[in-house]
């Protein structure tokens, strides 16, 4: 058996998976109109608002940056984007395709844009949304969503979150951290297989998409076909715009349950130490990592860089033989230097060790020298500290 750690799709509970595989009810069914409802009631506990409009839609994340950018951005709307990477240009390129006038701050690989340098951007034009990529997976790098939310805010900015990464994982509050838009995908911290985009808007965020001027010039994410739908399954009654993918949101409301009873504040701590574990075995191993610095690395994924003398080609298949898939770099810049480790979701500390001995055993074939144990020895004593 080998362990998915990519930084998504991750490994899915057998729960889960049972839910996948049982016969699909009808859409407007009982039991699936149920099922649903607490999803969508589930959704909002795990955003952590109180009073956000969720939104589940068969599709990929891609699909949640989409369903924001399109019932949000007028022609003519100015968009500042917080940008750590790869995700962060596909949301200005997005943006732009709904007539919105980008701006990016941008930093170098690996750093995130210092909130002065945000403040200045958010002084030199009157903007109606910013994006922040809370966790960039090109870069493993985290933005500090809760300081950039506040700054928005004296600013009358909308807040948006690519949480695809994040969300389930990374410490996320939209209510307490007036964040107005809020999405993921099912394959990463939701720990649901690929399929649904999902998404939280607040009140602010839905009071702009209902005063807009122009239609939404996007039939399938136009909010004015899905609300009601969504409002009708949260009140328990049927609803039909686009059938509903019956199987992945049961496995969702599954997923959703699991997270609800681990509680929040516990998740968040427990990806903390996988994410600290991991960080410390690859430094103790003698790898360099993609964020520049601690405090802007990521909890739910590792960025480590190739040592000397040791390539990509030649180490994730060894890897992989030991035991661990992991991915390459994403981040055009550095490709080649670096690769990536998911450690989100349901990833306990057996998953991390079994990761790092992998690490270790593809090391060690690929002729890079090192004590057998180094980075195990690093994981554990960072899990038990996190204890
Ligand atoms: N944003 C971020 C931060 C992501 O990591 C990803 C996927 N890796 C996406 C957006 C796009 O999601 P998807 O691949 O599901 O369309």
């Amino acid at each position: 058996r080998s362990l998915l750690m990519i930084p998504g799709p991750i490994e899915f509970e057998p729960e889960v998976l049972a839910a996948l595989g049982a016969p699909t009810n009808s859409h407007v069914a009982p039991e699936f109109i149920e099922e649903f409802g607490q999803a969508l009631e589930r959704l909002r506990d795990v955003f952590l608002s109180s009073d956000g409009q969720p939104f589940v839609i068969a599709g990929s994340g891609t699909l949640a940056m989409d369903l924001a950018g399109a019932n949000l951005i007028e022609p003519g709307d100015r968009a500042l984007v917080v940008n750590t990477g790869y995700f962060s240009d596909r949301f200005g390129e997005l943006l732009e395709r709904y007539g919105a006038v980008v701006t990016h701050v941008r930093a170098p690989v690996g750093a995130r844009p210092t909130l002065d340098e945000v403040e200045d951007a958010l002084k030199g034009a009157v903007y109606q949304v910013m994006t922040v990529t809370h966790v960039d997976t090109s870069t493993g790098v985290v933005a500090d969503v809760e300081e950039l939310a506040a700054l928005a805010r004296r600013y009358g900015v909308l807040t948006v979150v690519d949480g695809v990464c994040s969300v389930a994982g990374e410490a996320l509050r939209m209510d307490e951290w007036g964040v107005d838009i809020a999405l993921t995908a099912s394959q990463k911290a939701i720990s649901v297989p690929p399929g649904l985009a999902l998404l939280v808007a607040g009140p602010r965020a839905m009071e702009k998409f209902r005063r807009r001027k122009s239609p939404v010039a996007n039939y399938y994410a136009d909010w004015t076909n899905w609300l009601p739908i969504l409002q009708a399954y949260e009140a328990r009654k049927a609803g039909y715009f686009g059938t509903p993918p019956v199987n992945l949101i049961c496995a969702l409301n599954v997923s959703l349950k699991h997270i609800l009873t681990e509680g929040m504040e516990a998740r968040f701590r427990r990806h903390r130490a996988l994410g600290s574990a991991c960080k410390a075995a690859m430094a103790a191993l003698g790898l360099g990592q993609v964020p520049v610095s601690a405090e802007c690395a990521a909890n739910t994924m590792t960025a480590p860089r190739y040592p000397a003398g040791v390539s990509g080609n030649d180490l994730l298949p060894r890897v992989k033989a030991a035991g661990a898939i992991l991915a390459g770099g994403l981040h055009p810049a550095i490709r080649a230097e670096y690769f990536r480790i998911g450690h989100m979701g349901t990833a306990n500390a057996g998953d991390l060790l079994a990761t790092v001995n992998a690490i270790e055993a593809g090391l060690a074939a690929c002729g890079y020298a090192f004590e057998p144990g180094t980075g195990v020895t690093a994981a554990v004593r960072t899990l038990a500290l996190a204890q």
